[in-house]
């Protein structure tokens, strides 16, 4: 059985400016301290990116990630970033398909496939991300829906693209409502998504990739959810905000 270490990321969403980011990450890394339970990882919004990556310095225990990412490599695509441009800040993840780029922006399980193959490409790890409505869940279609969002979003990867990507479980009915899954619900989702890598991967992929669990994790949740057997970390949005509520929630989150 192979051993998964806790991935922990704070996702900034559209929050935080470049100036507010050169305090907060500062303040982010003297409340952690050395830390090597979990792999910490924080997602500023693009033009907090250059500050977050020169505060964090060469040799941080935290990683620096992006929210989304262009799947062409340069070009005439107006407002877009590129896999290159995120590697260049030193970027080492990036969020792909999370609810509000699939609700808002159209983005469908085939384009956060092509931008996952397209970051792998540029040695960037996906956390791809995916989950049901409320409307879905009430209406019996749960399984469904995360078994296809997951086939869809992760069809084609080589056994080496798995050794770097991480699946975010984030229920939308819980991201920013407060909400969040029971550990129980949480647990069978992501059994249902390891069941499903078993299938379209393989045992051993199935075994190895880390899925993250999102949707209103705050300190006082955050060790009984990642203390479930298939939940392998948080992706954190609203309490990734606050340095003090964040590094709560890493702290506990790794406590066995
Ligand atoms: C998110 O948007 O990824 C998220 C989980 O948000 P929140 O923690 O605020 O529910």
């Amino acid at each position: 059985m192979a051993i998964r270490k806790k991935i922990i990321a704070g996702n900034w969403k559209m929050n935080k400016t470049s100036t507010e980011a050169k305090t907060l990450v500062p303040e982010i890394q003297e409340k952690l301290g050395k830390f090597d339970q979990a792999e910490v990882v924080i997602c500023p919004p693009f033009t907090a990116l250059q500050t977050a990556s020169e505060a964090l310095g060469t040799h941080s225990d935290i990683a620096l990630g992006a929210q989304n990412m262009h799947q062409a490599a340069s070009g005439a695509y107006t407002g877009e970033i590129s896999a290159a441009m995120l590697r260049d800040l030193f970027c080492r993840y990036v969020i792909l398909g999370h609810s509000e780029r699939r609700q808002y922006f159209g983005e469908t399980d085939a384009l956060v496939n092509e931008k996952a193959k397209v970051a792998l490409k540029a040695n960037l790890r996906p956390i791809v991300c995916v989950g049901e409505t409320l409307a879905e869940r009430e209406g019996g279609k749960m399984e469904e829906v995360v078994v296809s969002q997951t086939k869809g979003s992760c069809a084609g990867f080589s056994e080496e693209d798995w050794n770097n990507v991480v699946i975010a479980y984030e229920p939308v009915w819980a991201i920013g409502t407060g909400k969040t899954a029971t550990p129980a619900q949480a647990q069978e989702v992501h059994a249902l998504i390891r069941k499903t890598l078993g299938e379209i991967a393989g045992k051993a992929v199935a075994d190895k990739v880390r899925i993250q669990y999102g949707g209103s994790v705050k300190a006082d949740n955050a060790k009984e959810l990642l203390n479930q057997p298939d939940i392998d970390g948080a992706l954190v949005g609203g309490a990734s905000l606050d340095a003090a509520s964040f590094v709560a929630i890493i702290k506990n989150g790794s406590e066995k």
